[in-house]
């Protein structure tokens, strides 16, 4: 059985996600640079390495990390996105 990296800022095994649309499927991770070195898993990338390069703090910080994390556990469906833009887009050349 393979082993599961763990995460170097709350050191759980990382855990890939069925949704994620990232090439690597999230599985190996994620940069942890500034807060430490290793990998991180997508609840402490979303909520504390992303703000802090950002040089966010407090609500603001945990706010912004919230939307990320739920957009990456569970992505839009970019394909209806597209179409519905497109029929948008029909409709007004229509008209
Ligand atoms: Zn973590």
């Amino acid at each position: 059985m393979e082993e599961k990296i763990e995460c170097s800022i709350c050191l759980k095994p990382i855990e890939p996600h069925p949704n994620d649309t990232r090439q690597w499927g999230g599985m190996y991770g994620n940069n942890p640079d500034p807060i430490t070195k290793g990998r991180c898993c997508d609840t402490c990338d979303c909520l504390i390495v992303i703000p802090a390069r950002l040089g966010m703090q407090g609500a603001a910080a945990i706010e912004l990390g919230q939307v990320m994390l739920t957009n990456r556990i569970n992505p839009p469906d970019f394909e209806k996105i597209k179409k519905d833009l497109i029929d948008i887009k029909l409709k007004k050349e229509e008209e």
